[in-house]
Order: C-alpha cells, then sequence, then structure tokens
C-alpha cells in the first residue's frame, strides 16, 4: 500500500462513518474519531446543516491537526414545514427509529403531500481552506415502512425513480444517489483537483 493522505471524518454516527469510509477507501486513510479515542463532543447548535458541519470541522481540525471532513445531515419533511431537518437525530429522541418511523407514518396516514429530502453538508477544513459541499435527494414518505439496509429513515424514505426505499437498496446504489454521496463526491472532486 502506498502513501495516502490521512483524512479525519469527525462523526460520532457509526452509519455515517461507515458510509463515508466505504465511498473512499482505496484513496484515503480515513481515520475515526474513535480510531483516535477522541470523545470531545463538539455541540452542533447552529440553524443549518452547513454551519454545523463546519463547526465540527473546525473544532476537531484544532484538537487534532489533522484534515477534517465533518458532515451534518437530515431529513426534511414538507408536512412539517421541513422538519425534522437539522433536528433530525433529536427527533423524537426517547424513540428508537423503528418507533419514530412508526410515528411519523402515523402522523400522515392521511397526507397527500408526502415529499421529503435528504440533506447532506460536508465539509474539509485543513487548517488554510475551507471548502462546503451540499447534496440533497428528493424522494416520499413510504406509506410503509419496508426494507433492513441503511439506518435512521431510511425505512420510510421513498425513492421514486427506484421505486423502492432507501432500505430497500444495496449500500452501493444508495451511494450513487443519496444526498452524502451527492456532497462526498464533490468534495473528492475538489481535492483531488
Ligand atoms: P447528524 O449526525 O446530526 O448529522 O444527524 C443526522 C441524522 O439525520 C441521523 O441521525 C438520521 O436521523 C438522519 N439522517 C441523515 N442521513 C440519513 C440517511 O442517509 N439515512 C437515514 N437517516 C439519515
Amino acid at each position: 500500500m502506498g502513501y495516502m493522505k490521512k483524512i479525519l471524518l469527525a462523526s460520532t454516527n457509526k452509519n455515517k462513518v461507515r458510509e463515508i469510509r466505504e465511498m473512499l477507501k482505496g484513496s484515503y486513510e480515513v481515520l475515526s474519531l474513535q480510531d483516535l479515542d477522541c470523545d470531545v463532543d463538539v455541540k452542533e447548535n447552529a440553524y443549518t446543516f452547513l454551519e454545523n458541519a463546519s463547526l465540527k470541522a473546525r473544532a476537531y481540525y484544532d484538537l487534532t491537526g489533522i484534515p477534517v471532513i465533518a458532515d451534518d445531515s437530515g431529513l426534511s419533511i414538507a408536512y412539517f414545514n421541513e422538519l425534522p431537518g437539522v433536528h433530525s437525530a433529536r427527533f423524537y429522541k426517547d424513540y428508537d427509529y423503528f418507533q419514530r418511523n412508526t410515528k411519523i407514518l402515523e402522523i400522515m396516514k392521511d397526507i397527500k403531500d408526502r415529499t421529503a429530502h435528504y440533506t447532506c453538508a460536508m465539509v474539509y477544513y485543513d487548517g488554510k481552506e475551507e471548502q462546503c459541499f451540499v447534496g440533497e435527494v428528493y424522494g416520499e414518505i413510504a406509506l410503509e415502512i419496508a426494507g433492513t439496509n441503511g439506518f435512521g429513515y431510511d425505512p420510510i424514505f421513498y425513492y421514486p425513480p427506484m421505486k423502492k426505499t432507501f432500505a430497500e437498496i444495496s449500500a452501493e446504489e444508495k451511494h450513487k444517489v443519496s444526498h452524502r454521496g451527492i456532497a462526498l463526491r464533490k468534495l473528492v472532486a475538489h481535492l483531488e483537483a
């Protein structure tokens, strides 16, 4: 294995780390906060995905001196005035995701407009430059929970072009079209340019 550039993924969400690692494999030595035994928690208290990602990227760069990729993401549901959005991780936080998803389907059982989208803001910071990228993917809140792949809201995020939820498609298929995949490919294109 030749020399690979180190990048720190500033996320404690195992699923997000797994997805980003899968997408970057071969090109970078991807370190996670866990690999560094770093358990400093950075508050994500801003009002936008981009600001939250930027806060995390800068904080972890300052702590480690390693170039950082930080992401902030969430699901926005039109019927909920685009919530949970930046609050996605904390929405009904005493529930597990099966219960949260069940709750959302119950609230929306008679609602026709099921438009929803995922957003992912990804920020790269290496002490000199900060680069921000955003990916979005539009879909619908499904009528029923379906599938066991992915994580979080994926079992209720129906993606019309594939006629499946994000939990029914493979990881590779998801990365091709997902908010995180889109944002990460923009970031990698920038790093390689
Ligand atoms: P973050 O860790 O603050 O960025 O929170 C992101 C939250 O948004 C996750 O915990 C999930 O609830 C939701 N989310 C973001 N991306 C996805 C995805 O790809 N699938 C399912 N849920 C997601």
